[in-house]
């Protein structure tokens, strides 16, 4: 590990002239940001802040700073992130560089989509300055470029007014996959910002929670008061075993009976809207020592419902339950990423604690159904995609290649890419 701590530094060399990878917090859930063999360049000292502008709210950083630094400073000041993923504890340029989504995908696209410009520090040593108008090829293949053309040293981006930090909320229950996309048809128009809750155990019932920030600045509750610290701390060492079918079972059975009536309307925080994982620090311990895979993929809208139900079938067949299961239509806008995950269509993010053989079994399953319904998968968050699955789900790989910087390399991209490139 090497570690930069200026966005003016030169690039740190690689050992033993091998290979190159940027490290933001590792909390891709996948291994886009290992580098076995190579030299992982930790940027989390690279975090300051290196302009703002509050009436646009154009908002300049280094790459190392964190969601978590960036809405501590914007959220007093009425700003709030253009769009967020489920966490805040990762840095812009791991948010650049997977090109993240969050619960207003429908509404405002992702990450990538509020770029501005970036600085790209290849192992030439060259610095480009890239934008739509600017190495708009560089621009492009660095959004969702996963941390393989280069180093992004400073990253511009549009923020979003907010007049509070209080999300009016509405949580609805659905009580199959059916009835989900019923419901979401109309909550899609309505909120911002929508993601279900599904009980994979029982196939398809879950809580659809969907809001719209407060926009009145009088509004009761209505504050400019960031988020606090996470005073849980998930213990080493939790034995694996406690998570199985039937803690599972009983664990999305207690979720769902939480909320007794169809609809229930609120007022939450933000952090308690967004990020609900962050409370407790280090929660990835529930899976004990040999940890979890996830799987994300997006289905296209005509097949969605009956792709999910095969794959909820496989679970059950693989005795696989989970607890995590994350699903959500994302809209049509368009990200300039050229290896961008999202796309129109309706996304499943399902953790399973890994079983060894069994869960690999039930990943080949997954990307089966994947390549038969013209799915895509996540690359910056799987673990498991075998090159034939990548090539066939991710259209710009050669024109990508032409861009990664040829000191760059990881554990994903060596996996995703063999006797491919
Ligand atoms: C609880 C939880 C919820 C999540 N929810 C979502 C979600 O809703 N939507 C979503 O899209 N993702 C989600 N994710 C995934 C996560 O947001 C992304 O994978 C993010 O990229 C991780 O950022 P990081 O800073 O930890 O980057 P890392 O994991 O360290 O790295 C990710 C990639 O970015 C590259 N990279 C990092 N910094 C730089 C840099 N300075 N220059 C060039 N490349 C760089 C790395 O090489 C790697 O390829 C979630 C993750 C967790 C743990």
């Amino acid at each position: 590990m090497k570690h930069i701590r200026w966005s003016c530094d030169p690039l740190p060399a690689p050992a033993d002239r091998g290979t190159l990878i940027p490290l933001g917090l590792g909390n891709s859930l996948g291994d886009c940001c290992l580098n076995n063999g190579g030299t992982v360049v930790v940027t989390r000292g690279m975090n300051r802040l290196l302009d703002f502008d509050a009436e646009t709210g154009l908002i300049r950083c280094e790459a190392g700073a964190t969601l978590d630094e960036v809405l501590r400073f914007a959220v007093p000041r009425g700003w709030f992130l253009p769009t967020t993923p489920g966490t805040s504890f990762i840095t812009v340029g791991g948010a650049v560089a997977n090109d993240v989504h969050g619960k207003n995908h429908h509404w405002a696209g992702s990450f990538g989509c509020h770029v501005t410009r970036l600085e790209l520090l290849r192992s030439d040593g060259r610095r480009l300055v890239c934008s739509l108008a600017e190495n708009s090829d560089f621009f492009a293949a660095t959004i969702g470029g996963m941390g393989l053309t280069g180093l992004i040293t400073w990253v511009e981006f549009r923020l979003r007014r907010i007049v509070s930090t209080m999300i009016e909320t509405e949580s609805v229950k659905f009580r199959d996959l059916d009835e989900f996309f019923d419901v979401s048809e109309g909550t899609d128009a309505r909120c911002e910002h929508t993601v279900a809750w599904v009980d994979c155990v029982t196939r398809g019932r879950g809580i659809l929670m969907c809001g719209n920030n407060v926009d009145d600045a009088g509004a009761a509750g209505a504050t400019l008061k960031p988020h606090t610290e996470p005073r849980l701390n998930f213990p080493h060492g939790f034995p694996s075993c406690a998570l199985n079918r039937f803690s599972i079972r009983l664990f999305n059975q207690l979720y769902y009976s939480r909320q007794l009536r169809k609809r229930v309307r609120g007022l939450q925080h933000y952090s308690q809207f967004f990020y609900p994982l962050d409370v407790v620090k280090n929660w990835h311990r529930v899976y004990g020592a040999p940890g979890f895979f996830e799987a994300q993929i997006v289905l296209p809208p005509d097949v969605a419902k009956e792709a999910l139900r095969e794959i909820f079938k496989q679970a059950a067949r693989f005795g696989q339950g989970a607890f995590l299961v994350v699903l959500k239509k994302l809209g049509s806008i368009r990200s300039p990423g050229l290896m961008s995950f999202p796309r129109p269509g309706v996304t499943l993010g399902i953790d399973f604690p890994n079983k060894g053989e069994r869960t690999k079994k039930l990943f080949t399953e997954i990307f089966r159904i994947g390549l038969d319904t013209g799915a895509a998968f996540n690359p910056g968050k799987d673990a498991l995609m075998p090159p034939e699955c990548f090539a066939k789900t991710c259209p710009n790989l050669e024109s990508f290649s032409a861009f990664i910087d040829p000191a760059f390399s990881s554990n994903a991209w060596r996996r995703l890419t063999k006797g491919l490139l």
